[in-house]
């Protein structure tokens, strides 16, 4: 599904104005390089800018251009408060349900601001002024790049922004493998590469910065993974206890859920994390099942066809039960 509408905003752009951009609760790469890199197009066009996120994001992504400047909602919530009121406008990237925005939610929902969504995920809310949704993008990142493209803006990139935008495209795509990639992805990141963007140096600062800990922990989630082979599906799960036991920082399970995909025939893989008063969830699939559909379902969530996220509100050892039962019922929620 997609749906632009745009008309009128580039026109109202040519004028400076106070911007908040937004990103969803526990940033990932694309949120975060979305954020930044529009925000530096944004100042390149004389507007004051200010990226607000709801919270805290991993380590590896602070090496972006513009990092330190990155409000943390929950860290400085009076003085992000009062920029979200004062702002013209507010860009809602790669999220587009409120309920995403985590603690900021109130907030943004009260503004007085025209709000602009540019987001690829499935079944956007209906209150953007301005909205550029399209879910067969590879990342929110590759729809900044449009953006930029519709409004003859393209001339603002430089290779800080390239390295943000190259981010959500790797880490979105799983560094370029998922089926949504796209030869048009390929070929932004080839534009970008023109910028000066190395895809090594990219690699390396969001991939290779695994922690020892960070590895005995998919060590303990592997030997204790759940296959179920006659629904084709792969169930892994991590304890508090095991995060604490191996000095667990956030981000770094990030991933974990794509290696039950890595097993032969598997066609869905889910991943719980038992985190202070709820169990996170992550989904994939590949081919038919819509883990959107089924995390709408399930496990009180959403997201992409084949990632998506949820939570649930249950101990443990009722998760993975829970889990199972759903796996079984995976027939259910097709594509389509
Ligand atoms: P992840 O498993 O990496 O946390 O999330 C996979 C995808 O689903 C991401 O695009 C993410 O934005 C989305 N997602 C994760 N958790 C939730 C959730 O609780 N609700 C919704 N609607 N989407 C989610
Ligand atoms: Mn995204």
């Amino acid at each position: 599904m997609k749906e632009i509408r745009l008309e009128g905003l580039k026109q109202l752009l040519l004028v400076p104005s106070r911007i908040v951009i937004t990103n969803h609760v526990n940033p990932d790469g694309d949120a975060m390089g979305s954020a930044l890199g529009l925000s530096a197009a944004l100042k390149a066009l004389g507007h004051n800018v200010k990226v607000i996120v709801p919270n805290a994001y991993p380590e590896f992504l602070n090496w972006l251009a513009g990092n330190d400047e990155v409000i943390i909602f929950e860290q400085s919530e009076q003085t992000a408060s009062e920029l979200i009121a004062q702002a013209d406008f507010i860009f809602h990237l790669d999220y587009n349900a409120y309920s995403r925005a985590g603690s900021m939610q109130d907030v943004l929902q009260t503004a007085q601001a025209k709000r602009v969504l540019i987001d690829h995920h499935q079944q956007p809310e209906s209150w953007p002024d301005f909205i550029y949704s399209d879910v067969a993008m590879s990342s929110t990142c590759q729809m900044i790049y449009e953006f930029l493209a519709f409004n003859n803006w393209l001339h603002l990139l430089n290779k800080d922004i390239g390295e943000c935008l190259y981010t959500g495209l790797i880490t979105d795509t799983g560094s370029f493998r998922f089926s949504s990639t796209s030869s048009r992805t390929l070929r932004i990141a080839a534009d970008l590469m023109d910028l000066g963007v190395k895809p090594e140096k990219i690699y390396s600062k969001v991939f290779d910065n695994n922690s020892p800990g960070r590895f005995k922990l998919l060590g303990t989630m592997l030997d204790s993974m759940i296959v179920d082979e006659k629904n084709k599906a792969v169930i892994l799960y991590l304890s508090a206890q095991d995060q604490l036991k191996n000095n667990y920082k956030k981000g770094d399970s990030e991933g974990f859920v794509n290696y039950g995909l890595s097993i032969v025939d598997t066609e869905i893989s889910v991943f719980l994390r038992e985190d202070k008063d709820m169990i996170k969830v992550s989904l994939r699939s590949k081919g038919r099942i819509d883990v959107n559909k089924l995390s709408r379902a399930k496990f009180n969530g959403g997201g992409h066809v084949n990632a998506a996220g949820g939570m649930l509100t249950m101990k443990l050892d009722e998760a993975i039960n829970h889990a199972k039962m759903a796996v079984q019922e995976k027939e259910q929620f097709l594509q389509g």
